[in-house]
């Protein structure tokens, strides 16, 4: 649960996600996470009231500190990207520091009302601010984002994007749930306007949170129905059908496009059939 107005002391001894522009705060000595007492950090004191604990780690609570645009030169710390620290974490550490940083975005772009304009203010029994003129309320942005993974005769359907061309690879299909839509028919609209192709045998497989900025993905296996792969030319620039031998370079384990992948490979090595019914 996430809590603001967090009451601490100089021994308080936690894991601290200290915010600084797009970077946080690491001990020079160890990589990963930085694990002290508040009594140690000095530079972060200014910023007591706007402590957010947003969870826990092993037996340790985890807090946020978000200083901004601020940034202060510490000799026994460094700082690191947000996308490089969850590159290095262990996958258990990776929701932690995803929520840290959505959080934190969450007040940086939540400072005025949306509806008119007033100061926020925070809310000191959820993790929610709200207008004290109008009473709007605001809540953390989640959006939702499906991708899903796509077979056909022991093949893997994999795709290039802009983001993707410069490092060659590929990856699975994805896009943005729309409002009113269910997850499914955003998995059947993205499908056929990335690619051109129908798909069936809808599979939820698992979800992972990306912080960049605030996406759920969702994901999904599919088999292939019918069409020949047409690339949109905007958001997919190449697709094309992958033996498991020859794969190109893919995304790594660690994210949900990876795993998707993997599991879509080993589905097809073990030439296993699964038939589920299509939700939608
Ligand atoms: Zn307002």
């Amino acid at each position: 649960m996430i809590e603001q107005n967090i009451l601490i002391t100089a021994e308080t001894r936690a894991i601290w996600l200290i915010f600084s522009g797009e970077k946080v705060f690491q001990s020079s000595e160890s990589s990963g996470l930085l694990i002290t007492t508040w009594g140690a950090l000095n530079f972060a004191h200014a910023y007591q009231e706007q402590i957010v604990r947003i969870g826990s780690h092993g037996d340790l609570p985890c807090f946020l500190i978000d200083m901004g645009n601020e940034h202060i030169e510490q000799n026994n710390l460094s700082f690191i990207s947000m996308r490089a620290l969850l590159m290095q974490s262990e996958t258990s550490f990776f929701g932690i520091a995803s929520r840290a940083w959505q959080v934190a975005l969450f007040m940086r772009t939540h400072r005025f009302c949306g509806q008119c304009g007033t100061a926020m203010q925070q809310i000191n029994w959820e993790m929610a601010v709200q207008c004290s003129r109008c009473q709007h309320r605001c809540y953390p942005r989640i959006s939702p984002c499906i991708i899903v993974s796509i077979r056909h005769e022991g093949k893997i359907l994999l795709a290039q994007g802009k983001p993707q061309r410069s490092r060659q690879m590929f990856s699975t299909l994805a896009g943005f749930v729309e409002s009113g839509e269910k997850l499914e028919q955003a998995v059947h609209r993205e499908v056929f306007e990335e690619v051109g192709i129908t798909v069936k045998n809808l599979r939820y497989f698992s979800s992972q949170p990306w912080p960049f900025p605030h996406s759920l993905m969702v994901g999904f296996l599919a088999d292939f129905d019918s069409g020949e792969i047409e690339v949109d030319g905007k958001e997919i620039l190449e697709a094309y059908w992958f033996d498991p031998d020859k794969l190109p370079n893919i995304p790594p384990k660690l994210s949900i496009a990876g795993q998707l992948i993997q599991h879509t490979i080993e589905e097809i090595k073990q030439q296993k059939n699964i038939t589920i019914p299509s939700h939608s």
